[in-house]
């Protein structure tokens, strides 16, 4: 093989992680991505999905230039047109909008958090609309938005020993990045470290995760009784005088209410819920509370059931009364770099006000139905675009977003997008099933062609990414919406000429512009622990709320409820169907057309049990049918003993990039069109994608279809 070039180190933005990898130039090509064994945050690791990224990048299939429909929509007849023509035509469509209409007719929607992310947020707040989606109530913001009401803050667990300690407890719970590679701004691999060292390990899974293998205790609990658990280990923590005293009366709110109200949840109680016996409750709460430090690891597990509120606020509850609240090796609160200007609560108006506040004014469609959602809840807004209830918005830009496959309901979104919505933009680095129905796509830009500086999640480190590539016309989605919103004359908002006076502007504070911030790769922050001690807790009363007087405030409950998944599985549906596991190779929707990882993973599974799949005349490899009440699609049985005999797990986001257009056969597979329905979670509006009911059945019984 030949030589590089030379190699230039630069941060993979595949997914939510924070690996740093050495790009192999050679001729001005990238040729291979590679970890980076001396990177602080991801110590070499990459997944396939990062190796991938040359071939993501050259993909003959990636969108060049901007299209504007050319037929009726969904005829997948388009016209090429310049980037002039299509950004004068959206700044035209979008400022009638607001003329005509006002400004919360214009809907701005993105996928899961990327580089757009800020500028997505900013431009939504900065044209007046309240009307922003993204998948956040599924993803991330139940449990960043109970931290907020109980400590101020998201505690992330101290897995890279800074203080001088790792975690001698780690208890991983609903989460599975120490497989699949990365999620909320931590690298899986650094966990798995983290994991595999600690001296008591606990895991918390309906499935035989990798990690269950190893550890000290799995409890294999019913897929939505996650809060039913946790109430049951602070009633084994509290009972029994485990927890730390002084914590809790110097720095905690409301712990005398807690203590009796957790009284009632006995193991005993919660037995029979999470079907974890009482004595496996007892000792893994007994295990956590008494290694010290411990730290729980969380993940989209959590989000993911109409308990999702209850549930976080309950597990953070967990971490507070053992006393592992930022201490070395516990749940901590990183302290970032100074000078980074970035982060989401900047971007609703607390830096520039006056030009943000706007949005203010308008009202969301949801009407405010989640009091714990920031943004406007997507079921309830794509519902209001075949209702024309409470209105009908008349325009939107997606995002790097597919929420045709991506959200539930995808059969209302098409509709929506198909006899409704006057004017639809798509940014995006191929075309998927739903920018088939826009009538601009606009080519974005891959990671590799991006200067930027990484730094989303607000963790202890800022990382620089460096654009190396340039494919067609492909636009970084930042510089489009500045170009966009500069036009519509939002300059209050995005105050800088181009991007990278921007990006002077992010690392402004660290007497460094952008040119020299890249050069330096990564910078970190002083972390310090025990903050609390000083400044006590960004919550009302100061203190970390075990009694959260925010949720009283709202007359929600103050302290964690538990209430059962809303529907049960019955004699037509006798299973409970999860879905929204994350895999190796694929990224939510994306990447199903990029050979390498399609070859590892061909097509869309359904993890079975082999005692239930015997019992349906399945076998391993078999299309079968899941069915729910709401919908039907086809996937692969996996036959599994380390699923529950009652529970499913079907892969989401399937589509056929190599069918045919429009439609790319996503309606055959994508397991979201399984959900829908008003069931929700009362605070957040999350919907129950881990805890549904479904059949499966062969593709041979009377009900199913030729399933080949
Ligand atoms: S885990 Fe995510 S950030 Fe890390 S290499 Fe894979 S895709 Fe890139």
């Amino acid at each position: 093989m030949s030589q590089p070039d030379h190699i230039i180190r630069t941060t993979c933005r595949g997914c939510h992680g924070v690996c740093q990898v050495l790009v192999h130039m050679e001729n001005q090509r990238v040729v291979k991505v590679a970890g980076d064994p001396e990177s602080p945050t991801s110590r070499g690791y990459i997944c396939p999905k990062g190796a991938a990224a040359p071939e993501i990048l050259y993909h003959k299939d990636r969108l060049t230039h901007p299209l504007r429909r050319a037929g009726g929509r969904g005829e997948n007849k388009w016209e090429r047109v310049s980037w002039d023509q299509a950004i004068t035509e959206m700044a035209e469509r979008f400022d009638r909008v607001r003329r005509e209409s006002g400004t919360e007719y214009l809907a701005v929607a993105q996928g899961t958090g990327r580089p757009y992310t800020e500028f997505t947020n900013r431009f939504a707040a900065a044209f007046g609309t309240p009307n922003f989606l993204s998948p956040g109530h599924n993803c991330f913001l139940p449990r960043v938005i109970a931290s907020t009401i109980t400590a101020g803050v998201l505690p992330i667990a101290d897995i890279y020993g800074f203080g001088g300690k790792m975690p001698a407890c780690v208890m991983n719970w609903g989460c599975n990045h120490a497989e699949t590679g990365a999620s909320d701004g931590m690298c899986g691999a650094m966990f798995k470290r983290a994991f595999v060292q600690a001296e008591k390990k606990i895991v918390v899974d309906p499935r035989r995760i990798g990690l269950a293998e190893k550890a000290d205790h799995w409890l294999q609990l019913k897929p939505g009784s996650e809060c039913a658990l946790a109430l049951a280990m602070m009633n084994v923590i509290i009972g029994e005088g485990l927890y730390d005293r002084e914590f809790v009366e110097k720095y905690g709110f409301g712990f005398d209410r807690l203590a009796r109200h957790v009284q009632l949840f006995t193991p005993e109680w919660a037995g029979p819920i999470t079907l974890v016996s009482p004595s496996s409750i007892r000792e893994a709460a007994r295990t956590f509370a008494t290694t010290r430090p411990a730290c729980i690891q969380w993940g989209n597990g959590i989000d993911t059931s109409t308990n999702a509120f209850q549930t976080a606020r309950a597990m953070l509850i967990l971490m507070g009364i053992t006393g592992n609240i930022d201490v070395p090796g516990g749940n901590v609160f990183w302290v970032p770099p100074r000078g980074i200007r970035s982060g989401l609560h900047k971007l609703r108006g607390k830096e520039e006000g006056g030009s943000l506040s706007a949005e203010k004014k308008a009202a969301v469609i949801d009407g405010r139905r989640f009091p714990f959602t920031p943004d406007c809840h997507v079921p309830t807004f794509w519902k209001s675009m075949i209702t024309g209830e409470p209105y009908r918005t008349r325009a939107i830009w997606i995002v790097g977003s597919n929420p045709l496959l991506t959200a539930t309901e995808g059969l209302t979104i098409e509709r929506a997008l198909k006899d409704y919505m006057e004017y639809t933009v798509v940014s995006d680095l191929f075309m998927t099933p739903t920018a088939q129905l826009a009538d601009l796509v606009l080519p974005a830009a891959h990671w590799l062609e991006q200067d930027d500086i990484a730094f989303m999640h607000e963790v202890w480190c800022a990382m620089t990414r460096k654009k190396l590539a340039q494919i067609g016309e492909a636009r970084d989605d930042k510089d489009v919406i500045l170009e966009v919103a500069h036009r519509l004359g939002l300059n209050d908002a995005f105050l800088w000429p181009d991007l990278h006076a921007y990006l002077d502007w992010v690392c402004e504070g660290t007497g460094m512009r952008f040119e020299e911030f890249k050069e330096k790769d990564l910078v970190m922050g002083e972390m310090r622990y025990r903050k609390h001690e000083e400044q006590g807790f960004g919550t009302p009363s100061g203190k970390f709320e075990f009694y959260s007087t925010i949720m009283e405030h709202e007359g929600r409950p103050p302290l964690p409820v538990y209430v059962e998944p809303p529907v049960s599985p019955t004699e037509d549906y006798p299973l409970i169907l999860m879905t929204g596991t994350k895999g190796l190779y694929y990224f939510h929707s994306e990447l199903h057309q990029i050979d390498s990882l399609r070859k590892r993973r061909p097509d869309p599974v359904v993890q079975i049990n082999p005692e239930t799949a015997a019992g349906l005349g399945i076998s391993d490899g078999d299309w079968v049918w899941v069915e729910s009440p709401h919908g039907r699609v086809k996937l692969k049985a996996k036959l599994f003993d380390g699923i529950a005999v009652d529970v499913v797990n079907a892969e989401h986001g399937w589509w056929y990039p190599e069918a045919s257009p429009p439609e790319y056969r996503w309606k055959e597979s994508c397991a979201n069109l399984l959900f829908g329905g008003d069931l929700f979670d009362p605070d957040t509006g999350a919907e129950p994608l881990k805890c549904y009911v479904c059949r499966v059945l062969r593709p041979t019984s009377s009900s199913a279809h030729t399933a080949e």
